[in-house]
């Protein structure tokens, strides 16, 4: 029988992983390293029990890599985290320890003689490309929303030491924190916006709509106007929203690779030639520094 690990770092969200997880059949266990309320939480997403490493506030979940390899060689198994930074560090290290090698963007999985065979997305989504592994296998998966409310799975509380990491010091800048992978509306603003002062413009549209706030990588890097977990595409945040309103956005493929599974596109653009318009399912040809006044207003909020 095949166990299957997920890695919770904190309160990571799991809902994206739990389907990948059964597909290997057998049992799913998530392995919390966080506090307690934390464990008891993942013990209501529909896993089978949940082993629980407690941590000090001035500990890493990094710091508890070579104890989730432990635990995995004790009864070997798939280990599946999410794309968030926390769950993307803690999985790299566990693997590194296990000597599995890591697959971004598992779509099928399937128990195979001496390993599996994983189909994986490429080039952003827009090709799969089919692997088989011998021995283990680390999968890395947009973490999705967080699940509640199934019927509590065992909690394991084994207390463990992790490495000598200490954390210092944490500086959170909590308009920084973006929620991209589970949000159901985002609004997303591109090189048409003129400036960075500009941005509050585009802030209060998605507080209106009550949207997380996404960009383009120009935006986020080379700009820096907003934080690097902002920015969407094939090498930023995969998003599968139901509204995906595209501010000044060309819609090169890069970007668009990471929110073509939003249910809905609307693009903002002054040039109805752009790439995006492609892609949109509604398209208003317009300077956004009209258009998303007008529809704050429409909102019933002040612009
Ligand atoms: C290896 C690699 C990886 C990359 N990965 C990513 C990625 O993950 N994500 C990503 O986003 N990019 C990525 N890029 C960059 C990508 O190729 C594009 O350069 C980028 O997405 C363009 O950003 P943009 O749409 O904001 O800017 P532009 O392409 O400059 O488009 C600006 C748009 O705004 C419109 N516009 C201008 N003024 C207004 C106005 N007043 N009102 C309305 N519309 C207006 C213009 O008509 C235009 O369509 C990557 C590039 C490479 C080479």
């Amino acid at each position: 029988m095949t166990n299957t690990y997920i890695l919770v770092p904190g309160s990571a969200p799991t809902g994206g992983l739990m389907p990948i997880a059964a597909q290997f059949g057998g049992t799913t266990t998530l392995v919390v390293i966080g506090d307690r309320s934390q464990a008891e939480a993942a013990a209501e997403s529909g896993a089978d029990r949940v082993v629980w490493f407690p941590t000090g506030s001035d500990e890493p979940a990094e710091a508890f890599a070579s104890a989730v390899a432990r635990l995995v060689a004790s009864e070997p198994g798939p280990v599946l985290a999410g794309r968030d930074p926390a769950s993307r560090v803690l999985l790299g290290a566990a693997a590194a320890a296990l000597g599995a090698p890591v697959i971004v963007g598992a779509r099928e999985v399937n128990a195979v003689a001496d390993g599996y065979r994983v189909t994986a997305e490429v080039f952003g989504g827009i090709a799969l490309r089919t692997t088989e592994v011998d021995g283990p296998v680390a999968l890395l998966v947009d973490g999705g929303a967080t699940v509640d409310g199934c019927p509590p799975a065992p909690v394991i509380e084994q207390p463990v030491v992790g490495l000598p990491i200490a954390q210092l010091s944490l500086q959170v800048d909590k308009g920084a924190v973006a929620h991209l992978g589970s949000a159901a509306r985002v609004v997303a603003v591109g090189r048409g916006l003129r400036s960075q002062d500009d941005l509050s413009l585009v802030k209060e549209l998605a507080t209106a709509l009550g949207a997380e706030l996404g960009c383009t990588r120009p935006l986020a890097e080379g700009l820096d106007w907003l934080g690097r977990d902002r920015y969407i595409g094939i090498s930023g945040q995969q998003i599968a929203p139901e509204l995906y309103l595209a501010l000044g956005i060309s819609g090169q493929l890069q970007h668009i690779a990471g929110a073509r599974r939003a249910d809905v596109i609307v693009a903002v653009n002054t040039d109805e030639k752009a790439p995006i318009v492609a892609e949109a399912d509604y398209l208003l040809v317009g300077d956004l520094y009209d258009v998303v006044p007008a529809l704050t207003s429409a909102m019933g909020a002040t612009p």
